[in-house]
């Protein structure tokens, strides 16, 4: 550590002592994201240990980011002058069994939350890929899983508790707040410290998981939309070789735990006779369980399982969301790209989210269809490729996943988010000297609203 750095780390220590150094994850010497592609602006970190301090370490500094659990792959999380952590907040506060909501500590991950909640007999509607996200960061970023009536993972959020720049407590609900809230969710860290978020819960239920393989391309050109809602929640998995794709998960939800025999085909697709990883290569031991066997939602909804490494670790990710209408045509666009594409691949994921009315959520009033890209980490190949993707779907506007990376310019990304200005001005509110803003934002929001 330099030494400019240990003082400031001891001063402010001595100044707040719930607010500590944090180490665990500056390994030897770089704090990075999860990936490892980047290495933050900073290794100043801090953690705050109580609540209370938060509001008061905020207030003092003049230049800060919250930092989640680290799993974006663009620099929206990034700073040049402090990090806070809330990771060690990370309880369930309450759980209001009329209402169906519950409050949680914004430190918390989905993967610490899931099975306490089930334990209380509740789940949420959905979860992403992996259950090791913040909740925080992941409805910051509009974060998704998939099903077509299924709306990406903030659209649980019913009340947000932030620490504003002034260092003041600012509580937002969508009963009481309409647009104020609606701009506020999908905030992409932007407006404060988020420490509470309230989310909408319902009673726990089980699901079984079956994977097929090599779904004719043709066939997902004549009935995408029978494939995609034929389950509770769908992926595609593909390396766009061979007019086919290679996996396709289906997510249903069982009565009573009771398992349902699936048919052996689908669309042309045969039924796995093993559990798969996306990445047929890899082994199946960090994925949840397939093969129809019934198990908890948060053990089914998740391709990863906690404890485990999720996906493939040494990695890149890019995602558009393109409205859903326009899904079989955006798909063979990108399908043409696939000598492209291909080499530096992966796997692709294509999966359906529900519109909301987040103004920064990429599913912002419409129905959407994702396509994700796992690449190799080589990130000159990747940057390459990103204009030539984006150029072929953008007839279809396709809006960036705001957590991943992609070369979308600040002036399409204004094009595209009708309320930008508006999410800017909020934005100002809350933070009128820009004390949460970062090269991020400042390229992507302010240079353009
Ligand atoms: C292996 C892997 C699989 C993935 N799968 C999916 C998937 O299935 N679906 C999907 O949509 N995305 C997926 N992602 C993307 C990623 O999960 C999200 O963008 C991520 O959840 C962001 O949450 P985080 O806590 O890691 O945020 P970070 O990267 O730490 O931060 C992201 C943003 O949130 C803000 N933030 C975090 N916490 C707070 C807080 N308390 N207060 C204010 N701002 C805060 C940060 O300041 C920053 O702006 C995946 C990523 C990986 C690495």
């Amino acid at each position: 550590m330099q030494k400019r750095t240990f003082l400031k780390a001891v001063s402010l220590l001595l100044a707040n002592p719930m607010i500590s150094r944090f180490t665990a994850w500056a390994k030897p010497e770089k704090l990075t994201n999860w990936a490892g592609n980047l290495e933050y602006g900073t290794e100043n970190l801090y953690s705050a240990e109580s609540m209370g301090r938060v509001a008061d370490f905020v207030r003092k500094q003049s230049k800060l980011k919250v930092l989640g659990s680290r799993h974006c792959f663009n620099s929206i999380a990034d700073s040049h002058d402090s990090f806070l952590s809330l990771q060690s907040l990370s309880k369930i506060v309450s759980l209001d069994r009329n209402a169906r909501t519950v409050t949680i500590e914004a430190g918390a991950r989905y993967g610490q939350v899931c099975p306490a909640l089930d334990e209380q007999g509740f789940a949420f509607h959905n979860l992403a890929s992996l259950p090791h996200i913040s909740i925080a960061g992941a409805c910051s970023t509009g974060t998704h899983g998939s099903g077509v009536k299924n709306g990406n993972l903030s659209t649980a959020v019913s009340g947000l508790e932030f620490v504003a720049a002034s260092g003041d407590l600012v509580r937002l609900s969508r009963e009481k707040d309409g647009e104020t809230f609606r701009g506020a969710v999908v905030g992409l860290g932007a407006l404060g410290a988020i420490t509470k978020v309230t989310l909408d819960i319902q009673p726990r239920f089980t699901m079984q998981q079956y994977v097929y393989e090599n779904l004719p391309l043709d066939q997902m050109k004549d009935h995408f939309d029978a494939i995609v809602s034929s389950a509770y929640s769908v992926s595609l998995f593909t390396d766009w070789q061979k007019k086919r794709l290679n996996e396709v998960w289906l997510k249903k939800r069982t009565e009573d735990g009771k398992s349902e025999e699936a048919p052996e085909e689908f669309y042309g697709a045969k039924r796995a006779t093993k559990n798969l990883h996306p990445i047929a290569e890899l082994s199946a031991e960090n994925c949840t369980q397939q093969m129809g066997v019934p198990g908890p939602w948060y053990e089914r909804l998740p391709h990863f399982r906690m404890g485990f490494t999720p996906s493939a670790g040494k990695e890149l990710q890019s995602e558009y969301y393109v409205p859903r209408r326009h899904a079989v045509e955006a798909i063979l666009a990108v399908e043409r790209l696939r000598d492209q594409i291909t080499p530096h691949l992966m796997i692709s994921e294509i999966r359906t989210i529900a519109a909301d009315d987040f103004w920064m959520s990429p599913c912002y009033k419409q129905d959407a269809v994702t396509i994700h890209f796992t690449w190799k980490q080589d990130w000159p190949a990747v940057r390459a490729l990103l204009p030539v993707i984006e150029r072929e779907l953008a007839p279809f506007q396709p809006r960036p996943h705001w957590g991943k990376l992609f070369t979308t310019s600040p002036e399409q990304l204004r094009a595209s988010y009708e309320k930008l200005p508006e999410f800017a001005e909020l934005c100002r509110r809350y933070d009128p000297k820009g004390k949460f803003r970062n090269e991020f934002l400042n390229k992507n929001i302010f240079a353009v609203a």
